[in-house]
Parts: C-alpha cells; structure tokens; sequence
C-alpha cells in the first residue's frame, strides 16, 4: 500500500523555511549552491526559487555522485568531478542533496571539495534519516526527519524510478522487484 510521507505542500513549505534559514545565515554574500545528482534536481530547482525571494547571488553547479545500489547503499561513494579546481576558492558553497542516509556521500564530497581548495562549505539536505548516521559529521540545513524506510519521489529514484513523483511516498515491498 502506498505511504505518502510528504505531500506537495509539504513539501513546498519545508523548502521554504530552508531557503529562509539560508537566506538568514547568508547576509547578501555570493552562494554556490552545488547539487549532487541526480536525486537533487527538484529540490534543488525549488529551492533555487524560494532563495531568489531573498537578497542573494546564487550561482548553480552539480556533481555527478552515486553510491546506492536498489534500496541499499553500497558504502563506496563515487564522484565523477566535472568542475573546473579554481572555481573553489574564495567561494561559499552548499552542497544540496535530497538526503542524509548514512551521511558517507556529503562526508566525501566536502572532503573532496576541501581538497580541492574550497574554503567554505556548507551542507543542506531534504531530509535526514533517523538513526542511520555512520558519520560524526550532521548537515547544516535539514528540512525533516525521517524513520528509516526507502522513499521515492521528488527526485529520488528506485533504480532509476519515481524521480518524477511531486511527492514522497515509502516504497512499498510489492513495488520492489
Ligand atoms: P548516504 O551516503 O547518506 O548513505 O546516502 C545518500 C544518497 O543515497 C542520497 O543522495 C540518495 O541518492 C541515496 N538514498 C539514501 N536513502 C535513500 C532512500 O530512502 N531512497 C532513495 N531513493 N535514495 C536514497
Ligand atoms: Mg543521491
């Protein structure tokens, strides 16, 4: 049976208290928000609009970064870097993904990022999954607090499904195969 756990609405509000929390630690400075794909791409896209409510210069940039496999992950978390290194420094970015599971992909790509010469990097996520952290590290902004179930919709996928969904729903054991 399906379990809608956010609706549009939902969502649209959570995104909106988070594009104020940002607005609000910003102060007019120069953003980088860099979306880590492909699950970010609506929140992202939503987020981009509620920022743009406020007095900010926003500049967008992705990541390609994979690390679940079905309904698991996989522990290794690849990033393919498309992005030019002197884009780093001097720079204030966020990095924006739909959720913090395990929080090993935001761990290694502001790890990444720090190596690559980024000065100041920030974090911000949909949601969070309650008790599934196998890092010390916790995002910056977080939208919700979830129970540990796979989810699809609003950009995340089950093998590549559901991205399209507005809302998010729990995947139901008959919908996986
Ligand atoms: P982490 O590295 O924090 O374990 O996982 C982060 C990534 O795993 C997310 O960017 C997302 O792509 C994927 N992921 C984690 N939990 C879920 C989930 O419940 N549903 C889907 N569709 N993807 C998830
Ligand atoms: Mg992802």
């Amino acid at each position: 049976m399906t379990q809608t756990l956010y609706s549009e609405n939902d969502l649209k509000k959570v995104v909106a208290e988070l594009a104020a929390a940002i607005a609000a630690d910003s102060c007019g400075r120069k953003l980088l928000l860099l979306g880590l794909l492909k699950g970010c791409q609506p929140f992202l896209a939503d987020l981009c609009r509620e920022l743009s409510r406020h007095q900010l210069v926003l500049e967008v940039e992705y990541l390609q970064v994979s690390s679940y496999v079905g309904t698991a992950s996989s522990g290794q978390v690849t990033i393919s870097q498309v992005l030019p290194d002197s884009l780093w420094p001097g720079c204030d970015v966020i990095v924006v993904d739909d959720i913090f599971d395990t929080g090993l992909t935001l761990k290694s790509v502001v790890a990444h990022l720090c190596e690559k010469g980024a000065e100041k990097v920030r974090t911000c996520v949909l949601l969070r999954k309650e008790g599934c952290s196998r890092v010390e590290m916790e995002p910056d902004y977080c939208g919700a607090v979830i129970p540990d179930a796979f989810i699809v919709g609003y950009g995340l996928d089950y093998n590549e499904q559901y991205r399209e969904l507005p809302y998010i729903k729990i995947l139901a054991e008959d919908e996986q195969n």
